[in-house]
């Protein structure tokens, strides 16, 4: 028996839960933090990735933050779902897949159909009223209305764009976990009940070394959950897994399932 073979049975038996990490997306064109060439290399993420940061761009070289969050959302409406991002659906659908629990900010599960996810950082195109808490989503048109707008930006406007006034006089944010803010305690208290009740644990490109995430896979293992873990590289979770698959998760994933 091949170790693909071994994996699918695992995966057949059902309650598995995925933890998916920026690498999922490398191949729908999203570049992961440490990735080679796209936006994290032009801008680096220990400054455009946390607010006091952004507002040392904004006030020095606003131009440059325009030219970021424009990369950044554009990138996003680019991108489209892979065949990666659709296995896990299909698997939903099927019923062996509880939830997908992901690190991802790009919302390409959501947009693959995907119905339970779990953000432990977020989301872009999602907004959150800093004041009263209200939310909405982006959806296709909106998203690319947002690009449209922020390439005729100018400085000033794009304050308006990217933190829009909301009815109660508070400004509405992207809801995302920049670095140094505090992550949201229900969708982790999700993600480990969602562990602690599952047979197998699927990890695809994931690092391992961004944390508290990273802890959850410890977590699975203290509880004999099984362990697959997709991922080309090396990473600090292949020691903890049952079986890695070194590939890429569009190709692995097809093949596991063909
Ligand atoms: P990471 O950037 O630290 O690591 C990505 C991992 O994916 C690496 O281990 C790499 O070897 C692997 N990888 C690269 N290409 C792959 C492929 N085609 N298939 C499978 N694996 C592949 O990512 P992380 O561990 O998710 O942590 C980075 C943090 O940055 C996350 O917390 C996330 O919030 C954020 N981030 C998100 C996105 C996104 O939303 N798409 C992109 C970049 C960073
Ligand atoms: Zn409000």
């Amino acid at each position: 028996m091949s170790s693909f073979d071994n994996i699918r049975e695992i995966l057949e038996k059902g309650n598995v839960v995925a933890l998916t990490g920026a690498g999922i997306s490398e191949e729908s064109g999203i570049t992961t933090f440490r990735g080679k060439e796209g936006i994290w290399e032009k801008f680096n993420p220990a400054i455009y990735a946390n607010i006091p940061g952004l507002i040392g761009v904004f006030v020095f070289r606003p131009g440059r933050m325009r030219d970021f969050i424009l990369e950044f959302y554009e990138t996003i409406h680019n991108a489209k779902p892979n065949k990666a991002h659709y296995i896990l659906l299909e698997m939903e659908k099927r019923g062996i897949l509880n939830c997908v629990i992901t690190q991802n900010v790009d919302n390409l599960h959501e947009r693959a159909g995907s119905k339970n996810v779990i953000e432990l950082h977020g989301n872009m195109i999602r907004f959150r009223c800093m004041k009263c808490k209200k939310e909405y989503t982006l959806d296709e048109k909106g998203l690319k209305e947002l690009v449209h707008n922020l390439k005729r930006a100018s400085r000033f406007q794009i304050i308006k764009l990217i933190l829009p006034r909301c009815n109660c006089g508070g400004r509405y944010r992207p809801d995302v976990v920049l670095f140094g803010e505090a992550l949201p305690q229900d969708e982790f208290t999700k993600a480990y009940m969602e562990i602690e009740r599952a047979n197998s644990l699927l990890l695809i490109g994931t690092s391992g070394i961004v944390y508290p995430a990273a802890s959850l896979p410890y977590y699975a293992k203290e509880k004999g959950i099984m362990i697959i873990e997709i991922n080309p590289s090396y990473t600090p979770l292949s020691r903890l897994a049952d079986y890695t698959i070194f590939e890429k998760a569009a190709e692995a994933m097809p093949r596991i399932f063909e």
